[in-house]
């Protein structure tokens, strides 16, 4: 594998444009790569590219097309670490959760491999003993893929996989920030063989006029989108005007329920996990702790013990756990949520309020948290943990459907019964019960309300790039 790709990828060649734009490594603004700012024209181009590439695709048996995503799976692995340095320079996350994401992402590629020769039909017994009913799973058709910067390679994989799988054709838009992991994996599938067309990427700092130009497209079938909520809504009303299938992963607002039988050092461990991975910035991270009164306190201390452990610094630094935030914007973002609850009467029982000024934040507690907080009510996206008590079980369950959101819920409590009675109760797509992440391939990922529209992962995954075509037979 060569030095870093930064040119688009349209029809199986790298496209230079007139005009780039630097790509930055979030903890100290060193330029990583000068990449290509594609433009309506290119976008054309990589549409038409994946328009003429479907139907070849789409006819070529399963099984190969599932033996592709394989070899691009095992490809990635071969390459982890190249791949996880790259997303650490370009996201700015821990080494080790660099390396994490690159398997996770490889792992989409290797499940959608397998499914590919599983998109099975049905027959149905026909009223009419003259006729055969038959339904089969056809590709939807070339496929539009707009990522965020949070996970850079698994957002990726996780719709290339399922669209690649289906028999659909891709034209992929990274975000702005980490184009670079993208056209990294599109270099790893020309070194494969995914054929020209198959897989376009074309990186843009215009998201709005070319990734709108991309999502217009006529061509186009299937969009994909993970992003907030508010580009999600703008692009489902755009794509009803030409009824284009469209996934939506959207923003979550994820409560973490500890209940007053729960083991408290699981649920500890499982707060580290559900809420300072990527910083912060994911959508699963748990942003409204709910914590039953009999054990707040007891949880709250140890808590603190667990977070003070954190080691905060640049991602490439080995002991580094709290790497930067993604950009000023974001840092300024998390300041103010931080300053508006404490002005409102939270207690900072962990950290420093940040001020702002840097994209490196070290985590902090807020005790006492209301749901007039704005830290309570949106998707913090930064490494501020929230605590509000809740005086029993109902009304915890209360406090964690209070929301638009609905992507995941965790859960901490040893009853069995109450696991049970708790998760049905609990408004999300997902719900872990003493585990901190549930996010695998094998597992249908996706929300409710605003989370989002569709599943990614699992065998449900493929069913968004498939349509079923029902085929009447007369045969006497
Ligand atoms: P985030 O807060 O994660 O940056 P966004 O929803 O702004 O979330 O961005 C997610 C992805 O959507 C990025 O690739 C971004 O460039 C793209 N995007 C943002 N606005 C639009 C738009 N109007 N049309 C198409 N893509 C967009």
């Amino acid at each position: 594998m060569s030095e870093i790709k930064r040119d688009a990828f349209v029809d199986g060649r790298w496209v230079a444009g007139d005009k780039r734009f630097a790509v930055t490594d979030p903890f100290d603004d060193g330029v990583v790569a000068e990449v290509t700012d594609g433009d309506e024209a290119m976008m054309d181009t990589a549409v038409a590219s994946a328009a003429k590439a479907f139907p070849i695709w789409a006819r070529r048996p399963a099984p190969e097309r599932g033996k592709l995503l394989g070899q691009l799976g095992a490809r990635m692995l071969a390459d982890e670490r190249r791949l996880a340095e790259l997303c650490t320079r370009e996201n700015g996350k821990p080494l080790k959760e660099s390396l994490a994401e690159v398997r996770y992402a490889a792992s989409f590629l290797t499940w959608f491999g397998g499914e590919a020769g599983r998109v099975y039909g049905e027959t149905i017994p026909a009223s009419n003993p003259g006729q055969r009913l038959l339904v089969t799973r056809e590709p939807i058709g070339p496929a539009a893929v707009i990522t965020p910067w949070n996970f850079p390679y698994a957002m990726l994989t996780r719709k290339l996989g399922a669209a690649l799988a289906a028999g659909c054709t891709v034209v992929a838009k990274p975000a702005e920030a980490t184009p670079l992991g993208t056209l990294a994996v599109a270099e790893l599938a020309q070194e494969v063989g995914v054929p020209a067309g198959v897989f376009n990427v074309v990186p843009t700092t215009r998201a709005r006029e070319v990734g709108g130009h991309l999502l217009a497209a006529k061509a186009i079938r299937k969009i994909s989108f993970t992003g907030s909520t508010e580009v999600g809504m703008l692009i489902a009303r755009n794509a009803a005007a030409d009824l284009k299938r469209v996934s939506l992963e959207l923003g979550g607002n994820a409560p973490f329920v500890v209940l007053s039988d729960a083991d408290l050092d699981a649920a500890v461990a499982g707060s580290l996990v559900a809420k300072f991975r990527n910083s912060g910035q994911t959508c699963v991270a748990a942003n409204r702790f709910i914590l039953e009164a009999p054990i707040a306190e007891a949880f709250t201390a140890k808590l603190r013990a667990a977070v003070a452990e954190l080691v905060t610094g640049r991602g490439s630094d080995p002991g580094t756990d709290v790497g930067p935030v993604i950009d000023d914007a974001a840092a300024k973002k998390i300041a103010g949520l931080v300053a508006d609850a404490v002005k409102r009467g939270a207690r900072v029982v962990h950290g420093t309020p940040p001020d702002g000024t840097s994209r490196l934040i070290a985590p902090i507690i807020l005790d006492g948290v209301t749901p007039e907080m704005a830290v309570w009510t949106t998707e913090i996206f930064g490494p501020v943990i929230a605590l509000r008590t809740a005086s029993d079980e109902a009304s915890a369950i209360a406090q964690a459907n209070d929301t638009d959101f609905g992507l995941v819920a965790y859960l901490y409590t040893r009853d069995g019964a109450r696991q049970l009675r708790v998760a049905e109760a609990l408004e999300a797509g997902m719900v872990g019960i003493n585990e901190g992440l549930v996010s695998t391939a094998q597992a249908p990922f996706g929300g409710i309300k605003h989370s989002g529209l569709g599943r990614e992962g699992s065998r449900h995954g493929i069913d968004d790039y498939t349509n079923l075509k029902y085929i009447a037979l007369r045969i006497g």
